[in-house]
């Protein structure tokens, strides 16, 4: 089943994956799949760090490929999450860390708007 689950992350249809999604795919592929051994070669996954969880604000967990730092922008059209390339938050984790006193380590940022497709469709 991992293996199942890791060719949906190679094949990079998605650049982030919810447990749902993935499932639906290895349905696909397999013709029939557990949701709990999905779930269970997801949390492998992230285990072995070849995966990492992130939050889109909706309150469902995504996964994606483990790479660099980078924020997400999504759709709120169709659902389709990109990748914003690089931090744009640099300058502002410095502020926060000034006027809270708190050491920033992480952040969550999610820009909302229309991918290309659903933009194009609408102005139609
Ligand atoms: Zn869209
Ligand atoms: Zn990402």
């Amino acid at each position: 089943m991992t293996d199942a689950v890791r060719t949906v992350f190679e094949g990079q249809a998605r650049h982030a994956w919810s447990i749902d999604q993935l499932h639906e795919v290895v349905c696909g592929a397999l013709g029939a799949a557990d949701y709990s051994s999905v779930f269970r070669a997801v949390t492998v996954m992230e285990r072995e760090g070849a995966i990492r969880r992130i939050d889109l604000g909706d309150g469902k967990a995504y996964y994606e490929v483990g790479e660099d730092h980078h924020e997400h922008v999504r759709c709120d059209s169709c659902g389709r999450v990109a990748e914003v390339p690089g931090c744009v938050l640099d300058d502002a984790t410095s502020g926060v860390q000034k006027s809270t006193g708190y050491v920033v380590t992480s952040h969550q940022l999610v820009f909302g708007g229309l991918c290309p497709r659903c933009a194009k469709r609408r102005s139609r």
